[in-house]
């Protein structure tokens, strides 16, 4: 992963550049580099001082004061090839500079194609795998100032998932681009060209968006837009509508994109749901792509979830409702592991695929072996028209706005709202539930956005009962039944931001082996809201207690029986047990936030992550 920016024609290119890559940090942050045409060859600039890099870019921009500086490339590199260092910091480029790189992905047969380059006398001048699309380009380039059409004939020897943005010195206008799974968008304004690995980076300078689909070259000179197949027949390139705007892909007024992306949560719920519940009991819920009869969907007779990370929690959390409502077998698997434990897949198999990005390599691999063997598919995406959401039959849509902090807060609850409202959709469907069952989720899911705007006004309160664990090293996280995926993503949020070791359990399973590790230097994260299993719960937290263990909990508001139980606790409002992980998620959202923000942790980019993760 990583993020590309290319820009033709456009006055102060580096100064726009640093911005798209400031704007592209969360796709990785290693290192960060451009290069700019300027009078008759490319000025290079490169960054690797981690998540620094590019505000120290940003001070090279007066280096390019003084000549014109209108097309360029830029790169935030996050390393699968070559330790994070300036000479494998992108652009790379061909043996003369002739040829500037930008690449995201991994060019999986690189050895073999250096191996063949070196022989031929090429240079190189980093371990990086992308140097080689540079040579090659400058084999076949030759004596023309066509990048595109040297494009096209280099992509064919390139195996792997990979998104490339190339320029040469000759033509310095044009801007080629080509790529396979991995993201990237092609924008003009009057006579600018802009390509970029993802909407915000360009947003408010761009005015035409246009898609670019896989194994497309595609070229912007000026604000001439044109597209071709390997083969070299032309295509029309695709326009979409962006509706996102600057102000809500910029921090505001917060101190990080993470607290603003926990206050925007009520937001991102409502976003979700709007238009889709008010007819849901005549019409029934609209999937936003529908490209399979529903006859197929109405003969599912088993379901799988997969995603990854956080995606994959959200998954585990809606299990509930749609097993309960839709009574269907569900399994649940990380993506990473469904494609090569060979499932059994047919016609009646719905595979619902979760990812913020819709780019997840890990998932869309899974996806694709789901399609292969005919079972129907359905993906959960925050991108429009992502990969994924272009592969599947079917398509939700979760309308959380541009996330920035790389640990996922608000799209995670807009999928687990994604999903419920699916188990409504399919239970309708099939008939499997009361009317008066699904009304009861559907106007839970109606006041939901209330609730958790609740919580998240009491973000400075939940900070003060983090505090009281600020100087503890380990954290357990217990909850049982719609607890547990609420345990799971508590220490996950806690790992990623604050790199403290953190681990959830089903409450019932600590008894049988990690009870061992607990004492009174331990903190136990209990999901004590009273759902069905509560008294289970509170059975477990004696266990706990009883090894010295500081207690925290998740209560019920105004539960005091159950708060008098811990050392201290987070209460969030009552809502349809089936909706609980939303509410009870949030606190462990800021426990999170603020135990790696006490330790003085960059909490919007934490270490050795990336948001968009496009490698395997
Ligand atoms: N494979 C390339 C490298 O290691 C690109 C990595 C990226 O996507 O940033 O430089």
């Amino acid at each position: 992963m990583c993020g590309i920016i290319g820009v033709s024609g456009v006055r102060d290119a580096p100064e726009v550049i640093v911005e798209a890559l400031r704007r592209l940090e969360y796709r990785g942050y290693d290192s960060a580099g451009m290069a700019i045409y300027q009078d008759g060859s490319f000025k290079r600039v490169r960054e690797a001082t981690g998540t620094h890099s590019v505000e120290l870019l940003a001070k090279h921009v007066k280096d390019f004061q003084g000549s014109e500086s209108v097309s360029g490339v830029g790169h935030n590199r996050w390393a699968t090839h070559g330790k994070p260092s300036q000479e494998n910091a992108h652009p790379q480029f061909d043996c003369s500079g002739r040829v500037a790189v930008v690449h995201n992905g991994i060019v999986e047969n690189f050895a073999e194609l250096k191996d063949e380059l070196l022989s031929q006398g090429h240079l190189f001048t980093s371990d990086t795998d992308t140097e080689v699309i540079a040579h090659l380009l400058e084999v076949a380039l030759g004596g023309t100032d066509r990048i595109d059409d040297a494009l096209a004939e280099v992509f064919s020897k390139l195996r792997g998932a990979m998104a490339i943005v190339a320029m040469e010195t000759s033509r310095p206008t044009l801007l080629a681009c080509v790529r396979r799974t991995s993201p990237l968008i092609i924008a003009t304004n009057g006579d600018e060209g802009f390509i970029a690995s993802d909407i915000p980076a360009i947003l408010g300078r761009a005015k035409h968006y246009y898609q670019i689909d896989d194994a497309v070259v595609a070229s912007v000179e000026l604000g001439e837009v044109r597209a071709f197949k390997l083969d070299h027949t032309e295509v029309e390139p695709r326009e979409f509508v962006v509706t996102w705007d600057l102000t809500r892909a910029a921090r505001d007024g917060y101190d990080d994109f993470m607290s603003k992306e926990i206050m925007e949560q009520p937001q991102a719920i409502r976003d979700t749901l709007a238009g889709r519940l008010q007819h849901w009991d005549t019409s029934g819920i609209q999937l936003d792509e529908l490209r399979v009869e529903v006859e197929k969907l109405q003969r599912v007779n088993k379901i799988f979830m997969i995603g990854c990370g956080t995606s994959y929690h959200a998954c585990m959390a809606a299990r509930y409702a749609i097993e309960s409502l839709c009574k269907i077998p569900v399994e649940l698997d990380v993506a990473s592991e469904f494609r090569y434990r060979e499932p059994r897949l047919d016609e009646q198999t719905l595979v619902i695929a979760v990812s913020q990005s819709g780019e997840t390599l890990d998932t869309i691999a899974a996806l694709a072996e789901a399609s292969s063997s005919g079972a129907v598919s359905l993906v959960v995406s925050n991108v429009v028209d992502s990969s994924m959401a272009r592969m599947a039959d079917s398509v939700i849509y979760t309308h959380a706005g541009p996330e920035v902090c790389v640990a996922s807060t608000k799209t995670y609850l807009a999928q687990i709202v994604a999903l419920e409202l699916f188990a409504i959709y399919f239970a309708k469907l099939k008939g499997t539930s009361t009317t008066a069952e699904l009304r009861s989720l559907a106007s839970a899911l109606e006041e939901l956005a209330e609730k958790v705007g609740q919580l998240t006004n009491r973000f400075a309160e939940m900070v003060g009962v983090a505090s009281k664990v600020e100087n503890f090293e380990r954290f357990y996280f217990i909850g049982r039944n719609v607890g547990f995926p609420v345990a799971l993503e508590g220490a996950l949020k806690l790992k990623e931001l604050s790199y403290l070791p953190a681990e959830g359990f089903p409450a019932g399973e600590l008894k049988h082996g990690p009870i061992a590790m607990l004492d009174a230097s331990s903190v136990v994260v209990a999901i004590a809201t009273r759902g069905r299993l509560w008294e289970k719960v509170m059975a477990n937290l004696q266990e706990v207690k009883a090894r010295g263990a500081k207690v925290l909990l998740v209560a019920s508001e105004g539960d005091n029986e159950t708060i008098a139980e811990g050392d201290a606790a987070f209460v969030v409002p009552e809502t349809h047990p089936l909706l609980s992980p939303v509410l009870d998620t949030i606190p462990l959202q800021i426990l999170a936030y603020h135990l790696a923000r006490y330790r003085g942790f960059d909490v919007d980019r934490p270490r050795n992550l990336a948001k968009t993760v496009t490698v395997e």
